[in-house]
């Protein structure tokens, strides 16, 4: 029986996807899913009904509405799976996961004294890493401002330095000049 899309084989005659039979009286359906034609008695659809014929370009067979039924089912079940999912199983999972997390966090008879020792370390490890990187950020931030702050010191000491080495230079020329007067008037 020719399968193939139940297309043209002998005398230019459709053949039956029903049936063994050609199609001879052209009426028949084609199916607008798989397109296989079909005599309408085949499908039980009267042969007198000539609306239903192959000039209808909507008719689906009934296989294929058998199967998009079921893949309408199963275009329901993913969503029946899914909100089964997501209340039973779901709590069995999260209980799942609960006793795995529990297993992991609570030391099991199998792991050895070594084992533990290993774990505390490298838990330690972190911390104490993330607490170096803590350190390091706020000693960079206060070594910066302490910079700044130097910085502003050495400025303003090097000012009040020049502003006393003026003075002096002022004082001492003032004082050289009272001696060389002084020592005049002894003259
Ligand atoms: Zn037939
Ligand atoms: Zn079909």
């Amino acid at each position: 029986m020719p399968k193939t899309r139940g297309e043209i084989k002998k005398n230019n005659l459709l053949s039956c996807a029903a049936c063994p039979k050609f199609i001879e009286d052209n009426v028949y359906l084609k199916c607008i899913y798989c397109f296989k034609n079909f005599h309408n008695l085949c499908v039980g659809i009267a042969s007198s009904d000539k609306s239903t014929g192959s000039t209808i370009n909507t008719w689906e067979c009934p296989d294929c509405k058998v199967a998009r039924k079921r893949g309408g089912d199963n275009s329901n079940t993913p969503l029946r799976g899914a909100t089964a999912t997501y209340s039973p199983p779901t709590i069995s999972d999260s209980a799942q996961n609960v006793t795995m997390r529990r297993r992991e966090m609570s030391p099991q008879p199998s792991l050895t004294s070594t084992d533990i020792r290993n774990i505390i370390r490298e838990e330690l490890e972190l911390v104490q890493n993330s607490l170096i990187d803590k350190f390091k950020h706020i000693v960079r931030d206060m070594v910066k401002e302490e910079i700044h702050s130097f910085e502003s010191t050495i400025e303003a000491t090097e000012k009040a330095i020049a502003f006393l080495n003026d003075e002096y230079d002022t004082i001492k020329k003032n004082l050289d000049m009272h001696l060389q007067n002084l020592s005049e008037i002894r003259k």
